[in-house]
């Protein structure tokens, strides 16, 4: 089953990105990396020239595809996107680059996907603006060189951490998105209620900000799933209030962190059968069914952000939030 509150994208989320905010100016949140983005943009629209490349690294669901887009707009070039794991030969790669007009965005996304021999066909590209190709096999192979038009690569990760350093370091202008704060989701949820005209009341906003998980893609999937609730309990024409968005979200077992059933699984499992911790991540992955990437990428971030989990080098601790949450009392400090 699907869970109400994945960052990651869903079949139920819209694709058209109505919601999607169109400027730099538009887009909430995110401010130093806002701050750097329109300098740079504005330099490199000044000298004409191609932005440097720039990698967006974060959480899923934080607005890098959405800013990759505000890019392509705000330098006036066009937008071409692809990801990591779709690029499968070098050939694939080779096709896009040579297709690009000058100073186009190249959109990356989950680029620690990419495959090893088709990272080393990026360097260069980046680096010189040039393709290095063997034509050919055997005897016959020869390879050669093709320019490219500068273009700006902007790449997506959730994890910077897996990319290769020399990859790293090929990116002038690299930014990390950073959860919402919930002041920021009120705004992105009461533009977002607005757009679908849905009359949603200032506390009901709040509320569903407060459940968000400090993500956008989250914080749209409840707006429209309270939306269907209360168009089918509350009179149209009244907005709609906290309490209806309560019941909504209780409904999907959303509970007033923004925490659901998988959430409390893995903060109680290490409750109950570690004693709090430290637990191995392996070993919890192994005992929720879950991979370790879902872990890591998926369920950790926030829980870690709001203090519930702590990652310590010898594995996941129960915070005290995370005990507090769960109703219950941690065991007595014994290193006190
Ligand atoms: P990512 O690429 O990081 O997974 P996206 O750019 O696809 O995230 O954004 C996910 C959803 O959240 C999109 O529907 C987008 O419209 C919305 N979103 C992201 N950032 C913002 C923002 N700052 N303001 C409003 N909506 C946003």
């Amino acid at each position: 089953p699907e869970r109400a509150v994945d960052p990651a994208r869903l079949e139920e989320d819209p694709a058209d990105g109505a919601l999607r905010p169109q400027t730099l100016a538009d887009f909430t949140g995110q401010q130093a990396s806002r701050e750097n983005l329109s300098i740079f943009i504005a330099a490199a629209r000044q000298r004409g020239e191609a932005l440097d490349h720039v990698l967006l690294h974060g959480p899923p669901g934080l607005g890098k595809t959405t800013l990759a887009q505000i890019v392509s707009r705000e330098l006036g070039v066009g937008f071409r996107a692809t990801s990591g794991p779709v690029i499968q030969r070098a050939g694939d790669l080779a096709a896009i680059l040579t297709n690009l007009q000058p100073r186009d965005v190249l959109f990356i996304d989950e680029i620690h996907r990419l495959q090893p021999a088709i990272e080393e066909i990026l360097y260069p590209a980046m680096e010189d603006f040039q393709l290095d190709l063997i034509i050919g096999e055997g005897p016959a192979a020869r390879s050669v060189r093709i320019d490219l038009p500068p273009f700006t690569l902007v790449a997506a990760t959730t994890r910077a951490g897996l990319l290769a350093t020399p990859l790293r370091d090929r990116f002038g202008i690299p930014l990390r998105l950073v959860f919402y704060t919930p002041e920021e989701l009120v705004r992105i949820v009461a533009r977002g209620a607005d757009k679908l005209g849905f009359a949603l009341s200032t506390d009901g906003a709040m509320e569903i900000a407060r459940r968000a998980r400090g993500t956008p893609r989250i914080a749209g999937r409840l707006l429209r799933r309270v939306r269907d609730f209360a168009s089918m309990t509350v009179p149209s024409g009244e907005a709609v209030r906290a309490e209806v968005v309560d019941a909504a979200l209780q409904r999907l077992e959303v509970d007033s962190l923004g925490l659901d059933g998988m959430d409390r699984r893995y903060l109680r499992r290490i409750a109950e059968y570690h004693n709090g911790g430290p637990v191995g991540v392996e070993t919890l992955a192994a005992a929720l069914a879950e991979s370790r990437d879902t872990l890591e990428d998926v369920i950790e971030p926030y829980l870690i952000q709001e203090g519930l989990v702590l990652r310590t080098s010898r594995g996941r601790v129960l915070g005290e939030r995370g005990w507090r949450h769960l109703g219950l009392v941690p065991p007595p400090d014994e290193s006190a």
